[in-house]
């Protein structure tokens, strides 16, 4: 099973290594409780079905059958999950939308993406009211990795296609037309990136799914992915980099862009903050906030403090600088920090540290 994990665990995957993993996160007993009460278990006489295409995942990952309980719960959302108890015990619960809409084949995918996850150790990534970018990002690597392991389950190829069609369209048989090569022509030639707002996103959009799954099902490690060999680590690190240029750029590109906007407006308003707190914006300050921003943004400011007295300019301009700061720390706490301490830093060449680090104090007050 190690190597198996090994050698399909998309390298930006990287939550085990990570600070995040938390062994006090480990579920309690309670939640499995209510976990196992509210379904129908996924026993040989009462859904032999299902219990064969468990019984498949597991053997495919190496794992004994009995090490997971599986459920299945009402629910006409399209869900699934599959939680680590304790070591080598999982409990393994699908919606009854998710059963009717998928058939047997693509269930194994669905089965394998999900025992893939806990294999994985991505349970311990836990959203809560303070996620930053690179949670989501570690949440979209984990997708991409749970995808490979749902792929190794299929039978065939096209299963773990036409499970992904459904699953993000909710749609079945009698809707979709299954031309299979028309989707992963759609995944093959992707166009541009279009300017959408990723940065909360928790899972790659399914058409970057599906073309992570096509470099993986076309390299020669789908097939060879139970041994630990130079070559399979080859095939590996080039699968790796395929799916991470496409991550790149059809996702953090476009973050980046925009976080680029945000760390400067954090700057900004940083610089500003420093040279008004005496009143007034000097000639010499203004050539600063030039060089370091742009002619139009000091001339803006110019204009925009003329106006204003003494108090009104370090109220304005603190709320502004807290309301950028803020902006920036969702997308990203540990970027927020660096640009605090490195402009902190960059002006200490124009103002006292004393006061500088009373401001930097002033700003962190409400990080947690
Ligand atoms: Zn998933």
């Amino acid at each position: 099973m190690i190597t198996i994990l090994r050698n399909l665990r998309f390298s930006e995957d990287k939550l085990e290594s990570d600070k995040l993993i938390n062994p006090t996160l480990t579920p309690s007993s309670i939640s499995k409780k209510l976990m196992t009460l509210n379904g129908m278990p996924i026993s040989k006489e009462l859904l032999p079905d299902l219990y064969n295409v468990m019984t498949h995942c597991c053997e495919k990952f190496g794992i004994g059958i009995n090490n997971i309980q599986g459920y299945v719960y009402p629910s006409s959302e399209i869900q699934a999950q599959c939680v680590q108890f304790v070591l080598s015990e999982y409990v393994l619960a699908i919606s009854s939308g998710m059963v009717n809409l998928l058939n047997n084949n693509e269930l194994k995918f669905v089965v394998g993406h999900e025992i893939g996850h806990a294999l994985l150790n991505h349970n311990n990534l836990k959203f809560d009211d303070n996620n930053d970018h690179e949670k989501y990002r570690l949440s979209r690597a984990g997708e991409i990795s749970a995808d490979r392991l749902g792929f190794i389950c299929c039978d065939e190829d096209n299963y773990a296609f036409s499970a992904l069609m459904k699953i993000c369209s909710g749609l079945d048989d009698d809707y979709l037309n299954y031309d299979i090569n028309s989707f992963i022509n759609l995944a093959k030639n992707l166009k541009e990136p279009t300017n959408v707002n990723y940065f909360e996103l928790t899972h790659p959009p399914m058409v970057i799914r599906a073309r992570a799954i096509l470099w993986l099902s076309m390299s020669n490690l789908s097939n060879n992915y139970q041994n630990e060999s130079e070559k399979n680590n080859k095939d590996k690190a080039e699968l790796d980099r395929r799916v991470n240029r496409d991550l790149t750029k059809y996702i953090d590109n476009q973050i980046f862009t925009d976080l680029n906007v945000l760390v400067n407006d954090f700057k900004f308003w940083l610089f500003t903050i420093t040279f008004v707190s005496d009143g007034l914006l000097s000639e010499s300050e203004q050539l600063i906030l030039k060089s370091n921003f742009s002619e139009e943004l000091a001339l803006k400011l110019k204009v925009y403090l003329s106006g204003l007295s003494k108090n009104e300019v370090t109220q304005d301009i603190w709320i502004k600088l807290n309301k950028s700061y803020v902006n920036l720390k969702n997308v990203s706490k540990s970027i927020a920090t660096k640009e605090l301490n490195g402009t902190i830093k960059l002006l200490e060449k124009h103002s006292d540290s004393n006061s500088l680090n009373d401001l930097k104090m002033r700003i962190q007050i409400n990080d947690r």
